[in-house]
């Protein structure tokens, strides 16, 4: 073990050292993959000099996602102390459904949940779990809603067709997750958005009552804190007053930015959060913590047990069920994604979680200000948004962001929004500078100009 610890931190040194360098790796087209580099399996074993160098090979062709010349998807960067956290549960191994097995880990967990509970504004008698991410952290809530609804459903299927609601800008998750759970695709209404990409609460009620009228059954309204393509916020004081008209459950779907309850600065944004009854937050997209950290928490303590826990004389040996998570997680083997938010917030205090997101909103507006102040720009995109959706001249998105990863010059997606198509750059990285967002902006325009 010793020796291949030493192999690691050789192996994180040329990994800090290449993300420097090459901070995009050179790309390997999928088809030339197995042709160029040697990832074949052989019946004999090799020695670790051979075993090293190959590891090296991999190293420089993965992307590097804690480059500062990534800024693709909604998570990016790498934080010292969660990383370090994350590690850690590595070497501990631990599973986190009972307290016999995983001891102080669990009370860790608690203490997470329960401060993110508090900063909800959420009861004291409140719950929450980690799931594998934020897709199953919202079927989680479905599943919860479901439930609540329909107590019958657990043990004899649905006999009724129940609906649910969620903005057209929504994650694919939710309707997803509709399949998979019984509900069905077709019983996932798309409520209408505004020019922002903001659920429209008006709409919602009319579907809703539409819905009662047809003698349906509505169950689950899911607002939206950080829309997948516009960073967009839905008006949760607004949804929840409709979702308290009618008696449906509401679940605030905060994996892109749910972390703005970290920051006194932007908590704004999910106003009338404590009239939810589930929230979910992606501590690895905002807080830079390694994949995956999903927080789901729910009011209702009793449904998390009664939607999840099953008895288990073989696991469940000691102990009450409070200090045995597994009673109320989706899986039954899980993985301690809270260490790595522990460390983290253990080190730099909430205060220290609030600079890490204002600073992704202060890079997002330089950024803004930049494609303004430029008259080759069109800004698509609105304030209190970290994805920043522009066009530069006419280059099409798709061709420029094409090039750009071709010729290992920057990791940037496009997106689209009333029929819209753009760059979608994501400045989810805290350890951004202003020099860092200056440089990206410079490299596009270089690269456009070969293209115009
Ligand atoms: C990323 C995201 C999800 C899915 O989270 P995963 O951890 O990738 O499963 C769900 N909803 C929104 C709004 C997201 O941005």
């Amino acid at each position: 073990m010793q020796t291949d610890i030493a192999l690691f931190t050789q192996l994180c040194d040329t990994i800090l050292k290449e993300e420097l360098q090459e901070p995009v790796a050179k790309p390997i087209p999928a088809s030339k993959l197995y042709d160029t580099l040697d990832l074949s399996l052989q019946s004999e074993a090799i020695i670790d000099e051979q075993l090293k160098s190959i590891l090296i090979t991999l190293i420089k062709s993965t992307p590097k996602t804690a480059s500062k010349s990534f800024f693709n998807q909604l998570f990016g960067g790498r934080i010292g102390k969660a990383t370090l956290g994350e590690l850690l549960a590595v070497m501990f191994n631990n599973s986190m459904y009972t307290y016999k097995v995983a001891g102080p880990q669990v009370g860790i967990e608690k203490q997470v949940l329960k401060n993110i509970c508090k900063l909800a504004g959420y009861p004291d008698n409140s719950e929450g779990t980690l799931a594998p991410g934020g897709s199953m952290s919202n079927m989680m809530a479905l599943i919860m809603a479901r439930d609540y609804k329909n107590k019958s459903a657990r043990t004899e299927g649905l006999s009724k067709p129940m609906t649910l609601y969620t903005s057209k800008e929504s994650h694919y998750s939710i309707a997803k997750n509709a399949a998979l759970t019984g509900i069905g695709r077709n019983q996932v209404r798309l409520v209408n958005t505004n020019n922002k990409g903001e659920m429209l609460a008006e709409h919602l009620n009319e579907l809703i009552t539409e819905d009662i009228k047809n003698n349906l059954e509505p169950f689950f309204v899911n607002a939206t804190a950080g829309t997948t393509v516009l960073g967009a916020f839905d008006d949760i004081e607004a949804i929840s007053k409709v979702c308290k008209t009618h008696q449906l459950w509401l679940h605030v779907d905060g994996a892109y930015c749910g972390s703005v309850i970290f920051s006194k600065s932007y908590k704004h944004l999910i106003k009338g959060i404590e009239h939810s009854d589930s929230f979910s937050v992606n501590a690895h997209k905002m807080l830079g913590t390694p994949l995956s950290c999903s927080i789901i928490i729910t009011k209702h303590k009793e449904q998390l047990y009664n939607s999840f826990s099953n008895d288990a004389e073989y696991l469940y040996q000691t102990d009450e069920d409070d200090f045995n998570p597994g009673k109320t997680s989706l899986q039954c083997g899980r993985r301690n994604d809270a260490l790595k938010l522990w460390t983290l917030w253990k080190s730099v205090g909430t205060n220290g979680l609030e600079k890490i997101v204002n600073k992704q909103f202060e890079m997002a507006q330089i950024a803004r200000d930049y494609i303004n102040n430029h008259k080759d720009y069109t800004l698509y995109s609105f304030d209190n948004s970290i994805s920043v959706c522009f066009n530069y001249k006419n280059v099409s998105a798709n061709t420029l962001c094409t090039a750009l990863y071709k010729n290992s010059e920057l990791m940037v997606g496009f997106g689209k929004f009333n029929n819209n198509e753009f760059v979608r750059m994501v400045t989810i990285n805290s350890l951004l500078e202003k020099e860092d967002i200056f440089h990206f902006f410079d490299t596009l325009e270089a690269s456009a100009e070969k293209i115009c």
